[in-house]
């Protein structure tokens, strides 16, 4: 920690301070410079106390840390990049980028499978559907619960696609763990910790989405329950947040790319559908998430985009689909990926 004295703070008032730094158990040293003295803190704050409560001395201009909040989702605590192998072999963070896809919501057997069949022979490697919802709504549709996580066990027996599927409630934990491959954390329930507990618990890889209006280290420290709770199975995933802008749903924030590919090891993945709100913006999202290092790409597709029971606007024909597909493979070719 970095503490700023204020520019007329008393040799008296610098002793006070250096007294309390070691009062809670760190080693002050300090650097006089001509308008002020700053003062470096040595020591471990994750072992010690916050030296934060020096701000409360009317003498402490600021406290700043050196160290990062984050220790075991960062690449220094990791510097090679983790991998996450699903049950069907599909590998997350190596060199393919994974395509998750498949309807926002689990609606009937019949709008499943006709999109699983279609996701699967396009080259998806795991589906996805929701069914349990977070509606902004309580009078929406709010999921077929179980019987969309039977049906999506039928789907991945039907098409060798793995299974993602949001966890909405630590009362579902152990039983959306048993049909999924790996949990679906939503953006309004990325700081809903014992949520995330009960996730990583579970054992299976948790997907973390970005919360709305959370900032990286929120999100980096959101990730830190997963493997603190040692689950190793740990990816992150851009959904777009809030900003001013209301031309798209969301601002899809892409520099989150290799701002986690830099501060962490684990994969990032990228969610253009929830990320614009509009099916128009999803194949040109994808290119640039591809070009830009991306893990994986989660993108809702409906066989009946206009019928869908919850976020149609957003969600791809089986046809658009099979093109984004074959539009992506040369940007994942540049950028050294299959
Ligand atoms: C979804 O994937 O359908 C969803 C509800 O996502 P988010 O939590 O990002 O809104
Ligand atoms: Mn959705």
């Amino acid at each position: 920690m970095i503490i700023v004295l204020r520019p007329k703070a008393s040799k008296k008032e610098e002793s006070a301070v250096l007294a309390e730094i070691r009062r809670l158990g760190y080693r002050p040293h300090a650097m006089r410079g001509v308008a002020r003295t700053v003062i470096g803190a040595i020591g471990d704050e994750r072992t010690h106390h916050t030296l934060e409560t020096l701000t409360a001395l009317p003498q402490v201009e600021s406290v700043m840390p050196i160290q990062k909040r984050f220790k075991l989702v960062s690449r220094e605590a990791h510097p090679a990049n983790s991998t996450i192998t699903l049950p069907n072999g599909c590998v997350i963070g190596g060199k393919e980028i994974v395509v998750m896809a498949g309807p926002c919501s689990v609606e009937s057997e019949k709008q499943l499978m006709i999109t699983a069949e279609a996701v699967a022979k396009a080259g998806a490697k795991v589906l996805r559907g929701g069914a349990f919802k977070p509606r902004t709504s309580p009078y929406e549709f709010q999921g077929l619960g179980e019987k969309g996580l039977k049906l999506l066990a039928k789907a991945r027996k039907q098409t060798g696609l793995s299974i993602i599927t949001e966890l909405l409630s630590e009362d579902h934990a152990e039983m959306v763990a048993e049909y999924a491959d790996v949990l679906q954390i939503g953006t309004r329930n990325a700081q809903n910790f014992q949520l995330l507990i009960a996730a990583a618990k579970t054992g299976k890889p948790v997907l973390l989405k970005r919360g709305l209006a959370m900032k990286i280290e929120e999100w980096l420290l959101a990730g830190e329950y997963i493997l603190s709770n040692n689950n190793p199975g740990l990816m992150f995933c851009e959904r777009g947040i809030r900003t001013f802008e209301t031309y798209t749903r969301n601002t899809l924030d892409l520099s989150t790319i290799p701002i986690i590919k830099k501060e962490s090891h684990c994969p990032i993945v990228i969610d253009p559908s929830q990320g614009a709100g509009r099916a128009d913006l999803v194949v040109a999202m994808c290119k640039g998430a591809a070009a830009m290092g991306v893990d994986a790409l989660l993108i809702e597709v409906h066989p009946n985009p206009k019928e869908a029971w919850s976020d149609g606007a957003q969600q791809l024909t089986l046809e658009g689909f099979a093109q984004l597909m074959r539009d992506l493979k040369p940007f994942a070719a540049a950028a050294g990926r299959s």
